[in-house]
């Protein structure tokens, strides 16, 4: 197969400046995309710090022979997404490809976790989505053509102790790019989600030394898929970790038709609601909403 390019090819990839973000970005510009690296440099949990990994990024890939710029804005706010899509219109004339990858960690217990600490993960995982997608959106529509990857976790899909806003934020998330999906099919704009894994200054405080490789390079390769023009899916969680490639997605039980439905009943009938012999999966593209909504009136038909 020949080499998968990204020749004229803008994107806006948040948090670019280190881990993960860094990685999607060099091969991104190594493969011919104009790259927004975007990242205002703060410590893990978000405070500013006086570090450029930005500004230190856009050099190595000028360096290499790629293009890219800077920007410093914070994705925690309508007008710092704003502001990284001009960026990449005034500076580009266009934006193809979005890789919502910024994030921060603030952990506690739930009975502890402050309101602030809650807010503040959602403003740069979930909000910080919405922000940069929703000022491209327009510019997307308008070329008929958008590649978004916003990242979750597998913490969103199956919770982690003393991670509430980041769970919620990253299963927030998958909301987002699923509607993105239904939303953006009629515009050829692709979204998905990656689900990473890699050692970074997240793992910080973590025992790693017994940990596979899992160096950010290896999830960039399936990122750079999601964010080319021949990715062929939409509205899918894609895991990459430690050399393993899969997809997660939602399913349902075939269930049980109940229409005089009691408590009792519910506990009486339980386990043949869980059976999960046959299980259901409604992709969400072409109709995976209305799939699900025919399913249920289906069996309410047949009784
Ligand atoms: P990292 O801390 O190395 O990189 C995150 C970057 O986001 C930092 O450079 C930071 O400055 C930037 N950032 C923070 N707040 C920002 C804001 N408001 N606007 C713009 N940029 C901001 O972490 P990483 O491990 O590379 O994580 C990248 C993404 O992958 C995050 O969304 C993280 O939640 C997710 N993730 C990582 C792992 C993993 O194993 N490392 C697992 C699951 C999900």
């Amino acid at each position: 197969m020949a080499d998968l390019r990204f020749d004229n090819r803008v994107a806006v990839i948040t948090g670019a400046g280190r881990g993960l973000g860094r990685a999607y970005a060099l091969l991104l510009a190594e493969r011919g995309a104009k790259v927004v690296v975007n990242d205002p440099g703060v410590s893990m949990s978000g405070d500013s710090t006086d570090e450029g990994p930005a500004e230190a990024l856009v050099q190595e890939i000028k360096a290499a022979g790629g293009e890219a710029i800077a920007n410093t804005d914070s994705v925690a706010t309508a007008e710092g997404g704003q502001a990284m899509i001009d960026a990449a219109i005034n500076t580009y004339g266009r934006i193809d490809i979005i890789i919502h990858n910024a994030g921060i960690v603030r952990r506690a217990p739930l009975a502890e976790m402050s309101h602030a600490d809650f807010e503040l993960v959602l403003d740069v995982h979930l909000r910080g989505g919405f922000n940069v997608v929703r000022a491209a959106m327009p510019h997307m529509q308008q070329a008929g053509y958008g590649r978004i990857v916003l990242t979750g976790s597998v913490n969103g899909l199956y919770g982690k102790s003393e991670n509430t806003n980041y769970s919620v934020a990253k299963a927030g998330l998958v909301g987002l790019s699923n509607t993105i999906a239904v939303e953006g099919e009629a515009f050829n704009i692709k979204s998905n989600v990656i689900l990473p894994g890699a050692v970074t200054r997240m793992a910080e405080g973590l025992d790693t030394s017994q940990y596979p490789p899992m160096e950010p390079e290896m999830v960039a390769p399936l990122v750079g898929w999601l964010s080319h023009e021949s990715c062929s899916v939409s509205g899918e969680m894609l895991i990459s970790m430690a050399g393993r490639t899969a997809v997660a997605y939602t399913s349902e039980t075939r269930g049980v038709y109940l229409p005089d439905l009691t408590m009792e009943a519910v506990a009486e009938n339980i386990d043949a609601i869980h059976n999960t012999d046959n299980h259901l999966t409604f992709p969400v593209l072409p109709s995976g909403n209305l799939d699900h909504l025919m399913y249920c009136f289906q069996m309410a038909k047949q009784g």
